[in-house]
């Protein structure tokens, strides 16, 4: 059956239309964490899926990854990796730059974050186009790691459930409004 605390979730990301530019149905997840019991539940429902998979690295993506990685990390007794936009970095970094719907965007990754063979999970607050999640796979995968699957609180309804992206699974707590 459905899980009750899906429909929570929902309702508590307020959507903000034409943010930050014309056409853009922001979905702002910083409601939902003002709401204890519904941030928790998020936490609670990754937490149940991936404690017993072997997963040693949770790798969030700036900004909103950062929001619910560590606590997610914490939960399945695996370190925290965060992935920056460019410049961010003080020591020696992999890049992996994607397209945007206006030019392009980067991510970057310390050297020595993720070990070959670990097996990886990564977490944002929202997939839309993928693009994002897809540069973290590919990132990670350069690194020699296992992304065993990618993770985000709201996806377009393409995503909604289970789905893959460049072969890897995603997983979708709610769809986008
Ligand atoms: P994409 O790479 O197209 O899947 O976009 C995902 C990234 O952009 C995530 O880091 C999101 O935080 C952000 N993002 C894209 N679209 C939205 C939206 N409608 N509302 C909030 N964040 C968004």
């Amino acid at each position: 059956g459905v899980d009750p605390r899906l429909q929570a979730i929902s309702a508590a990301i307020r959507v903000v239309p034409h943010f930050p530019k014309p056409g853009i149905m922001f979905n702002d997840i910083t409601t939902l964490l003002l709401r204890p019991k519904v941030f928790k539940d998020v936490v609670e429902i990754f937490v149940d899926r991936y404690r017993d998979m072997g997963i040693s690295a949770v790798a969030g993506i700036e900004a909103r990854g950062f929001i619910f990685g560590p606590s997610i990390a914490l939960g399945i007794g695996a370190k925290f990796i965060p992935l920056r936009k460019p410049k961010k970095l003080p020591g020696e970094v992999i890049s992996e730059a994607y397209v945007l719907e206006y030019g392009t965007d980067c991510l970057e990754m310390h050297v020595g974050a993720v070990h070959p063979g670990e097996r990886v999970l990564v977490i944002d607050d929202l997939v839309a186009t993928g693009g994002t999640l897809c540069a973290a796979i590919r990132l990670l995968e350069r690194a020699g790691a296992e992304v065993v699957e990618c993770a985000c609180v709201v996806g377009l309804p393409k995503f909604k459930g289970r789905c893959r992206l460049n072969g890897k699974p995603v997983y979708v707590l709610v769809e986008c409004r």
